[in-house]
């Protein structure tokens, strides 16, 4: 019997066989109350005979029989589902035993992650866990429920694959067979969904498991999971649509949260202009605003550098007199960032103060003490490298001014092309089509990709594009990136050859749901709504992987580690 098949019993009614985990134990007035836990609810058990009970403790799964009564009026618990009522004990049987526990199974622990991730088991008993997974259950459910409205067709692609490019590195899986040889273990099914649109199929979608070797950057891992989507004959505006849809009827129906469609647009450019990312939070309505203007005949001298070299001057008026320890600590924060430093005045009764004051020429004074009661702070330099610190800093200094709010906004219009620690790389991936072609080929480092990302609440949800159809500009792509015909042969060859036989025009997209989850339930990481999640290094406390291997292990796999097994 479960916790919830009581509500059929009636008052005075006999319990029998109700199974469950012993949670809170307390004695009181000779009396001893414990509440049984199963899946998802709670009773309280009570007996007059605490001796007989003496052995039970806390996490013992036990199956008690007795007799289900209603709790006089004062001893009613409101909060719990079940707090109206209590079972008076007769018998009890310990099905199994708990050891001690390395934490307890209560909500707001100070436990230390790595060790709820070592028992996971355990930390998933908690209720906060527990509701975050239940709520990651009902958005699978809710997907594939829109998914089948949408007449969109659930399909699987293979997890052992080629090495594809996708901007990280591959997770690499050898073979007995095949010596010297490595399967990947795919970072998107991107060229599988692809191949669907190639061999007829309308569209498609899956809630794919991806692998991305990245080295460890805050909040993500190694594998997570998308809804990935591809639409044969379809477009940016189309694929858009449906993810419109999608997320409409997914945070309806599992997160009781209305959101307004179509979603905010913005082009990257503007983005990058006026909230200095592409991952805008329009939960913040402040924008950058450029000052070069003001500056245009300036003697301070790093201004005048900065302009002469068609840099600008850009930042926010704040409408409060900040202290010079806040304008520090800023300072402080946007130069451990890799900023020059944060350029300041403050205007108090139009009479302007900061360490360039004296050196600002008549037209400055005037413009800048036409806002009084303000402090204006700014950064010089060229614009896509000074957009970073603007972001940041308007994030540090507006508050957020609705945490209810879901702000999506679809960012489009990328650089097709961007340097990467200094190397050039497709902004989304090399198979999605430029925007212009006749552009992209003249000049590809100017040209733009029909690829647009969704952004909520400042975090990127997903990304998608439009893809290339066409053989040979797939191929020019490629080369334009700097892979040689050689290597484009034999990477891709396949793949070439199979838009080689009449490929319809495709787009699609996918959701991070890893992240979208964690979003919707502000979860303080993805890590929590995730059932068994690895930490930032990639390390599963629980089963200690990765893990080592013998050498007559490697040796099986035709492989050995460079100076430890060379004997
Ligand atoms: N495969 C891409 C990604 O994982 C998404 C897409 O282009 O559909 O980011």
């Amino acid at each position: 019997m479960n916790i919830e098949d009581i509500r059929n019993l009636k008052k005075n009614e006999d319990v029998i066989d109700l199974r469950g985990w012993v949670d809170t134990i307390r004695h009181h007035g000779g009396l001893l109350f414990f509440e049984l836990r199963d899946y998802d609810s709670k009773v309280q058990i009570v007996t007059d005979s605490p001796k007989e009970f003496d052995n039970i403790k806390n996490e013992f799964y036990i199956s008690i029989s007795g007799k289900l009564v209603k709790r006089q009026k004062e001893n009613i618990n409101s909060e719990e589902i079940y707090g109206d009522i209590e079972i008076e004990l007769n018998s009890l049987d310990v099905i199994s035993e708990s050891k001690v526990l390395p934490f307890q199974i209560e909500d707001d622990i100070a436990v230390d992650e790595q060790i709820r991730l070592k028992h996971r088991y355990l930390d998933i008993r908690r209720k906060e866990i527990k509701n975050n997974i239940n709520a990651r259950s009902n958005t699978f459910k809710s997907i594939r429920e829109v998914m089948n409205k949408l007449k969109i067709d659930e399909i699987d692609t293979p997890t052992l694959i080629k090495s594809t490019p996708e901007g990280a590195k591959d997770f690499i899986v050898p073979s007995r067979k095949s010596p010297g040889k490595f399967y990947a273990l795919p970072q998107s099914p991107q060229m599988y969904k692809q191949l669907f649109m190639l061999s007829g199929l309308k569209n498609y979608y899956q809630i794919a498991k991806c692998y991305r070797d990245e080295d460890s950057r805050k909040d993500r891992q190694p594998e997570f999971t998308q809804l990935d989507i591809e639409i044969s004959n379809g477009d940016p505006l189309i694929v858009q649509n449906i993810i419109e849809k999608t997320l409409k009827h997914v945070l309806k129906n599992v997160y009781a949260i209305e959101v307004k469609t179509p979603f905010n647009r913005l082009k990257y450019h503007d983005s990058i202009n006026l909230y200095g990312t592409d991952k805008p939070d329009l939960r913040i309505s402040n924008t950058i605003q450029d000052f070069t203007e003001i500056f245009i005949n300036t003697e301070i001298s790093f201004i005048k550098e900065t302009i002469s070299n068609k840099g600008t001057v850009r930042g926010f008026i704040i409408n409060e007199l900040f202290t010079r320890s806040k304008i520090d600590s800023l300072d402080e924060m946007l130069k451990e960032e890799g900023s020059q430093g944060l350029g300041w005045f403050k205007v108090e009764n139009n009479d302007i103060s900061g360490p360039l004051t004296k050196i600002l020429n008549d037209d400055e004074i005037t413009e800048i003490s036409k806002n009084d009661n303000c402090t204006i702070l700014f950064q010089a330099g060229k614009t896509n490298e000074t957009a970073h610190y603007l972001d940041i800093l308007r994030r540090e200094i507006y508050e957020i001014e609705n945490h209810n709010k879901y702000e999506f906004v679809w960012i489009d219009d990328f650089p097709y092309f961007e340097y990467d620690e200094g190397k050039l790389q497709p902004s989304h991936h090399p198979f999605t089509s430029p925007k212009d072609v006749n552009k992209f080929i003249k000049n590809p480092e100017k040209a733009t990709a029909l690829h647009y990302d969704l952004v909520l609440n400042g975090v990127e949800l997903g990304s998608g594009s439009q893809r290339i159809n066409n053989p040979k500009l797939q191929h020019d792509v490629l080369s334009k990136w700097g892979l040689s015909d050689h290597e484009i042969n034999e990477r891709f060859g396949w793949f070439i050859e199979a838009l080689s036989y009449g490929s319809p025009q495709h787009a699609g997209f996918a959701v991070g749901i890893d992240r979208l989850i964690a979003e919707m339930l502000n979860a303080e990481s993805i890590r929590d709504v995730i059932p068994f999640p690895k930490t930032q290094s990639g390390m599963d406390p629980l089963t200690d992987a990765p893990s080592s291997l013998t050498h007559e292990e490697l040796m099986e796999y035709s492989l050995y580690i460079d100076g430890e097994n060379d004997e």
